[in-house]
């Protein structure tokens, strides 16, 4: 089956064209800073993924994908010369509200509860939405699937899910914890009880999603029992541009001082915040790492945070759980800092996380799944190279097959 994946950002788009039976990806594309003068659009195709760069400035991310049809049907390196020849559409969706608890195929009810689900992760939500909206005007035939980012979340039991506000407004609101990234959750923590040969359901993992947003999860029998994230994809640990949690008087006191407004707080907290705004340079942890090598204090103070909260994080998850066997290491930074990995687990050996520093060093292992801990390291610590097009290709066929 031919299934288009479409990852849709608030400033970005990641899309593959992926041929599920031979789990071969056929098209890549990558659409960055989508909003801005500077957007651009770069698109490869099977087998030398030679990347053309498109200007997209000014187009919003829907626009880009109709952009990036376009180009399908027209380059001759393109495996399609007309969109009937994609069989299906897998849509990531960030927050799927307590509407959704597993993927599925988006009908006229499940577009509903789609537009519902758009307030609790505003700045992915509604771009996803427009994306599944000009797909059904312009491939009205083909089938699209939507694989939820809180789907694997589901099992989280009440006390970790639920906030200690008054009860109406879980009534009323559904304010709970949802949770995000739960298909790379699974994904690593599957990868993580393949490498160490054991089956899922009998390891306690502590699997971290770090890349530009972040999120760690305790995985109890093969089940998320809790995550950082909360309620919208805010909370927890600091990220590129998002505070994740502090103390939620912070809001209020600012609002009140600096008469913000409920949007403009919105955007301090989702878009000016975490390293962007303690390094006052960029959200981007490369740009960070290189800020603080060459002596910038607020570049280092933004890295000594990020890695503090890491550290708590996947100690209060090694309490909640009944037995942690390895933590496992995936996205951007995640997958790809070995310096980030030796500052975060210097702090942890104490608990049997002991890394192998040439292990986690590895030149070349980029892209490798594998464990870098010592062999005798009590918790072992596995790298997960995260494979969120391939997951969710391979989800939508299942659920399109059965149609
Ligand atoms: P993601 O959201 O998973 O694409 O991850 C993006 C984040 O990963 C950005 O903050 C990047 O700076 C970071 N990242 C990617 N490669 C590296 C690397 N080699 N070292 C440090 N950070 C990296």
């Amino acid at each position: 089956m031919l299934v288009l994946v479409v990852n849709a950002g608030s400033s970005s788009l990641k899309s593959q064209l992926i041929e599920t039976d031979g789990k071969l990806t056929v098209m890549k594309c990558i659409a960055e800073k989508v909003g801005t003068d500077q957007a651009f659009m770069n698109v490869s195709f099977a087998p030398e993924f030679q990347k053309t760069r498109y200007n997209v400035a000014g187009k919003t991310v829907e626009q880009c994908l109709a952009k990036l049809l376009e180009v399908m049907v027209e380059d001759i390196e393109s495996p399609i010369s007309n969109l009937n020849q994609i069989d299906a559409v897998g849509n990531r969706i960030v927050a799927g509200g307590e509407y959704f608890t597993r993927s599925v195929v988006i009908d006229a009810q499940a577009r509903e509860n789609l537009a519902k689900c758009e307030e609790l992760a505003p700045l992915h939500n509604p771009p996803a939405d427009a994306c599944i909206d000009m797909l059904r005007e312009m491939l009205p035939e083909t089938p699209q699937v939507a694989v939820f980012d809180t789907a694997f979340h589901a099992t989280m039991p009440p006390k970790a899910y639920m906030y200690p506000l008054p009860m109406e407004y879980y009534e009323k609101y559904h304010i709970r914890r949802y949770g995000a990234h739960g298909t790379s959750h699974r994904y690593a923590a599957q990868q993580a009880a393949n490498l160490l040969g054991r089956p899922l359901r009998d390891l306690g993992l502590i699997t971290c999603h770090l890349g530009n947003g972040g999120s760690i999860t305790a995985v109890n029998h093969g089940k998320s029992i809790d995550t950082t994230m909360g309620f919208t994809p805010l909370e927890g640990l600091m990220m590129g541009t998002r505070s994740g949690s502090i103390d939620p008087a912070i809001i209020t006191y600012i609002m009140r001082r600096e008469g913000k407004s409920f949007d403009e707080m919105d955007a301090i907290l989702n878009r000016e915040s975490g390293i962007l705004g303690v390094s006052g340079k960029s959200g981007d942890m490369r740009d960070a790492l290189a800020a603080a090598a060459g002596g910038d204090e607020r570049a280092k103070l933004a890295i000594e945070m990020y890695v503090y909260r890491v550290q708590k994080a996947i100690g209060s998850y090694y309490a909640a759980m009944t037995r942690t066997d390895a933590v496992v290491m995936t996205a951007g930074i995640g997958e790809n800092s070995a310096e980030l990995r030796e500052l975060i687990f210097d702090g942890l050996a104490h608990m049997g996380m002991i890394l192998d520093k040439e292990r986690n060093q590895v030149e070349g292992a980029i892209g490798m799944n594998r464990i870098i801990s010592i062999d005798d390291s009590p918790i072992k610590i596995c790298v997960v190279t995260a494979d969120e097009e391939i997951r969710i290709a391979r989800e939508t066929d299942n659920l399109v097959s059965q149609l």
